[in-house]
């Protein structure tokens, strides 16, 4: 089954997704605020919802890649799918949306348009117009590889006639749109020559739709480029004009030496001939136009909201958080640790001494790895099964299918971190007895001086 998907690749995931402090905290605002926009789409609160902070495209189910920890758009788009017949995904980063063209790789309910960069070498390695989908998938998955150097008249004249086809043949009921900004002239990782005006005219063109639409962030590495085209795209979405000079602001003297809402930086040479482009466009709207109008699916039973789950496992979290301070108030003088400790076991003693500690930390390495690898199995196991469930097409059956990989996602995903985090927090055994080596009583330091010691020692 793996085989199917054509994303096979090495693994970039440690060099590219180092742990950092509030790893954990950074991934819940980002990916809570793209399941909260699809969730006011849902409700009708609002007509456009924007969370720049999300477009993470690269992020798998059990693993974070190309800076990517948690694949916010594909839990949205899940969100989105209690209530929608059929999802359109857009994807304007100078990279392949691999990861989230691979979610939903087998089903025609998401339809995945990327325009990206595709060459040898160049991350991901994905994206061929050749990616079509399988199964019900196959021909809902569309890719518009481009080479180095476009420029704003020639990506619209992709990017327009594409997007019009899709929303003639396909209908969606509810659009995300992914805008990376490392497509943009000037970047640090890209050789795309968009202007901001050119990245921005995607979104006004998306946005003449009308149609529910989820907007978020994604790549870009020239900061100030990627500050003025996410501003500037608010005010397209907001149907406002801006002025064209910055005004004073505390972050003024970044935007030198114009003080413009104009991307800076070098234009690459445009690799991208005339019949290339054209042999491209006519392959990818012929691909288009073989699809079956508007798939429609039998919206039997609303699954349950993943954010709705987000909310009741919050407030599960905050009475964990109350027993876990009462415990301790009544067994550990551990209070002065400022995040709670590993839920404690009612059946194990707490003593608070070193070895204790490092079999703890060991006892959670091994409960990480234990639980990612019954995760990676449990998320294969639901993988095949959908792939295998042709007959079984029913929304309610595919929705509630996607909740519960959505759950199995928050589950490896945070679980894990969570814990890698405590792990990482706790020093390990070498490091306790090298501390505790410098002092006289080390064998006896009470836990809440060694841990106080740790936090003084700055590895908070
Ligand atoms: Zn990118």
């Amino acid at each position: 089954m793996t085989s199917e998907l054509p994303n096979a690749r090495p693994d970039f995931s440690i060099e590219d997704c180092p742990r950092f402090p509030s790893l954990y905290d950074f991934c819940q605002l980002y990916a809570g605020g793209s399941i909260e926009g699809a969730w006011k789409l849902n409700q009708k609160r609002t007509d456009v919802a924007i969370n720049w902070a999300g477009g993470l495209h690269h992020a798998r189910k059990s693993e974070g890649s190309g800076f990517c920890y948690v694949n916010d758009i594909v839990l949205a788009i899940i969100e989105l799918l209690r209530y929608h017949p059929r999802v359109l995904y857009i994807d304007i980063d100078i990279h392949h949306g691999d990861a989230v063209q691979d979610a939903f790789y087998h089903t025609d309910r998401v339809m995945c348009v990327s325009f990206h960069k595709y060459a040898p070498n160049f991350f991901p390695g994905t994206g061929s117009v050749n990616e079509i989908g399988h199964k019900e998938g196959k021909h809902y998955s569309v890719n518009v590889p481009l080479k180095d150097g476009i420029d704003d008249t020639n990506y619209l004249k992709m990017f327009k006639p594409i997007i019009s086809d899709v929303m003639e043949f396909y209908r969606p009921t509810a659009v995300v749109l992914q805008c990376g900004a490392d497509s943009l002239r000037g970047d640090r990782i890209g050789n795309f020559n968009l202007s901001i005006n050119g990245h921005a005219e995607c979104v006004r063109f998306v946005s003449s739709y009308n149609l529910p639409t989820l907007v978020v962030g994604g790549g870009g590495y020239c900061i100030r480029n990627v500050s003025r085209c996410w501003t500037n795209e608010t005010a397209v979405l907001l149907d406002v004009d801006l002025p064209f000079d910055l005004p004073d602001n505390e972050y003024f003297a970044h935007f030198a030496p114009d003080f413009k809402l104009q991307n800076t930086g070098m234009e690459a040479e445009n690799q991208n001939t005339r019949g290339y482009l054209d042999s491209l466009l006519t392959q990818v709207r012929k691909n288009i136009r073989t699809l079956q109008h508007a798939p429609s699916v039998q919206m039997t039973a609303i699954p349950p909201s993943l954010y709705d789950d987000i909310m009741d496992n919050m407030d599960e979290d905050e009475e964990d958080k109350d027993a876990n301070e009462e415990y301790l108030r009544e067994t550990g003088p551990d209070r002065s640790m400022p995040r709670s400790p590993p839920r404690p076991n009612p059946t194990a003693e707490f003593d608070g001494g070193a070895e204790e500690r490092s079999s703890t930390s060991n006892t959670n390495n091994t409960n990480t790895n234990t639980n990612t690898n019954s995760h990676d199995v449990a998320a294969k196991e639901d993988a095949t099964a959908a792939m295998d469930a042709d007959d079984d097409r029913g929304a309610s059956t595919a929705a509630a299918a996607a909740a519960q990989q959505a759950k199995h996602q928050q589950e490896s995903q945070a679980s894990p971190t969570a814990q890698m985090m405590d792990v990482e927090r706790y020093p390990s055994p070498t490091t306790t007895n090298n501390n505790t080596n410098d002092t006289s009583d080390a064998n006896t330091t009470p836990i809440t001086n060694f841990r106080g010691q740790v936090f003084d020692q700055g590895c908070e």
